[in-house]
C-alpha cells in the first residue's frame, strides 16, 4: 500500500531551464561585467572552472560557492529571487498534484541544494501540496541520489521502502536508484525517448491512474 509519493523536480515537476539559465548566462554574464570580458570569453573561463571543480565536488552546487570563487557582487537569494519568474511548471503539474494529493502525502526528493527547490516551490504555490522537501545535498550530503538517499527518506518519514513511489526523469537516479531501496518507481519520460519498460510514464496525469490500478 502507497502512502508517500516523491517527485523529483526539475525535469518532472517544472522544466530545467531555470538552472540552465543561471549556470550558463547569469554567472558568465555577472563575470564577464566584472572583468570587463566578451561573454563568449566568460563563458569560456566560467565553464573551464565548473569543469575543474566538477560535480562530484559538493561546492559544485553552490551558487554561494561560486559568487565567492569568481568574486562576483552578488548573493545567492538575491539572484534566485531575481529570476524567480522564469520557473516554468509542466502543464499537467497541478492538476496532477492537486489529485494525488488527496490520497497520498507528497513529498519533494530532490537532488538539487535547497534554496534551488525552495525557489520552484513557490512557483503558482506548489509547496503547499507537499509534506516535506527533501534535498539529496543538502539534508545528507550525497551529490547524486542513489539508493541510501530514498533509504533515509523513508526513515525520516517513517515508513517502509515498500510503501513510497518515487517518480523522476531521470533513470538512474529517480527510477533505478529508488527501486533498489525498495520503493516503487516510475520513469516519467515527457519526450517519450527511451524505449517504453513497465516503469515508464509519459506525464503525471498517468502517474495517477498506475497508483490506482496496480
Ligand atoms: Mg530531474
Amino acid at each position: 500500500m502507497i502512502k508517500v509519493v516523491s517527485f523529483d523536480v526539475d525535469g518532472t515537476l517544472v522544466s530545467p531551464d531555470f538552472n540552465d539559465f543561471i549556470w550558463f548566462e547569469v554567472l558568465p554574464r555577472l563575470y564577464a561585467e566584472k572583468r570587463s570580458l566578451n561573454i563568449k570569453k566568460a563563458k569560456d573561463e566560467v565553464f573551464k572552472e565548473y569543469n575543474r571543480i566538477g560535480a562530484d565536488d559538493s561546492r559544485w552546487y553552490s551558487l554561494d560557492f561560486w559568487l565567492d570563487y569568481f568574486r562576483l557582487d552578488s548573493d545567492q537569494n538575491s539572484l534566485l529571487n531575481k529570476y524567480a519568474d522564469k520557473v516554468t511548471l509542466y502543464p499537467d503539474v497541478l492538476p496532477s498534484l492537486g489529485k494525488l494529493s488527496l490520497r497520498y502525502d507528497l513529498v519533494v526528493g530532490s537532488g538539487m541544494p535547497d534554496d534551488f527547490i525552495e525557489i520552484k516551490m513557490r512557483k503558482d504555490n506548489i509547496k503547499r501540496f507537499f509534506k516535506r522537501t527533501f534535498s539529496s545535498i543538502s539534508e545528507f550530503g550525497l551529490v547524486k541520489k542513489d539508493e541510501s538517499f530514498y533509504v533515509r527518506m523513508c526513515q525520516e518519514l517513517g515508513i517502509d521502502p515498500h510503501q513510497l513511489a518515487h517518480i523522476g526523469d531521470h533513470y538512474q537516479v529517480d527510477y533505478l536508484a529508488a527501486l533498489q531501496a525498495g520503493a516503487l518507481a516510475f520513469h516519467l519520460d515527457r519526450k517519450q525517448e527511451r524505449e517504453k519498460h513497465l516503469g515508464t510514464i509519459y506525464d503525471l496525469n498517468d502517474l495517477e491512474k498506475r497508483l490506482e490500478t496496480r
